[in-house]
């Protein structure tokens, strides 16, 4: 990542790429204490265009204010700085990571004194889950690990440090031949994936778990109101994983993974094993509003060459 052309914004100025770095004390690097989002662009008829960008810097806010970090940037200043990001590197469809985190100042685990830092990237990401998981679906294990408790991890704030606990499930799910982990919350019930929220339909209704455990997704938000518009209801529920098991459809919604269809969980093949009709008529309307063809959501997006 770190060996290639172009231009990422630290605390207010444009450096070339391979010059964006940080001192190895910083202390986001040995605690984990920090917060960052995920935003996508796509290319669209006008030019590249920031998907809900303020619904994004919104919850960069919150994680910052939830954390008690200080952000030296306001929304508003942070929307232009990922525009800019996108069409600085000419990109025409991108991924974009804010992140803010503590300095190199003192080494100890209380952060009083350190210096909050901010920092803009925008590249290439293509499907987050692999090629062909948006068409053919994926294979889920229900992790090992626990999703965290509210009491343990602060789960409405996007905190870096929360990601170890993803990472911990993404590996295991990959090393025993899945795709994605599912993390269950500390009752026993499903929370959400390593990156992604999760949505049910059983008999032609919508599922999902309350996000107690499980990060608020702006994509998930964004499938309450295309689901809506479909006629359908997105009921908050308590589901166990053996619910998940008998379940018609499984899908999962990220920034990153868009809304990826589910097609087993544990070895046990969710509906007919392939793509089910809901999934597959919300991807169609949501890479509609996305890519600027649907009016009727063109609010949604911000041109990054406004
Ligand atoms: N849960 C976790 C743990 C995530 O990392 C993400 C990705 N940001 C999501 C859910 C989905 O959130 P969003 O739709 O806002 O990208």
């Amino acid at each position: 990542m770190e060996d290639r052309d172009g231009f990422i914004w630290l605390d207010g100025q444009w450096l070339p790429w391979r010059d964006a770095r940080v001192h190895v004390l910083t202390h986001t690097l040995h605690y984990g204490y920090g917060c960052f989002e995920g935003i996508r662009a796509y290319a669209t008829p006008q030019g590249p265009a920031l998907f809900r960008l303020p619904e994004h810097l919104r919850r960069l806010k919150d994680s910052a204010h939830i954390l008690a970090l200080d952000m030296p940037w306001d929304s508003e200043a942070l929307a232009d700085i990922c525009c800019e990001a996108v069409a600085r590197n000419g990109l025409e469809s991108a991924y974009i990571r804010p992140l803010v985190f503590l300095g190199a100042e003192k080494a100890g685990v209380d952060p009083a004194g350190a210096s909050t830092h901010v920092m803009v990237a925008a590249w290439l990401w293509g499907a987050y889950l692999g090629e062909g998981a948006l068409e053919r679906g994926i294979k889920v294990r229900v992790s090992s690990y626990a999703r965290h408790h509210p009491n343990v991890q602060m789960c409405r704030a996007k905190a870096i440090s929360t990601y170890s606990n993803s990472i911990l499930a993404v590996r295991e799910a990959r090393r025993d031949g899945y795709d994605e982990a599912l993390l269950l919350d500390t009752d026993g019930f499903i929370a959400e994936g390593s990156g992604e929220n999760v949505f049910m339909v059983r008999d032609g209704q919508l599922y999902e778990p309350e996000t107690t455990a499980a990060l608020d997704g702006v994509t998930r938000r964004t499938v309450h109101v295309l689901a809506r518009e479909m006629g359908l209801t997105v009921t908050p529920k308590r589901i166990t994983r053996d619910e998940l098991y008998c379940a018609d459809e499984v899908f999962l919604t990220g920034t990153a993974a868009e809304i990826t269809p589910v097609v087993a969980v544990d070895a046990r093949r969710i509906g007919a094993g392939t793509p089910g009709p809901v999934a597959r008529e919300l991807q169609r309307r949501y890479f509609a509003c996305v890519r600027g063809e649907d009016e009727r959501h063109a609010d949604w997006l911000r041109l990054a060459r406004g």
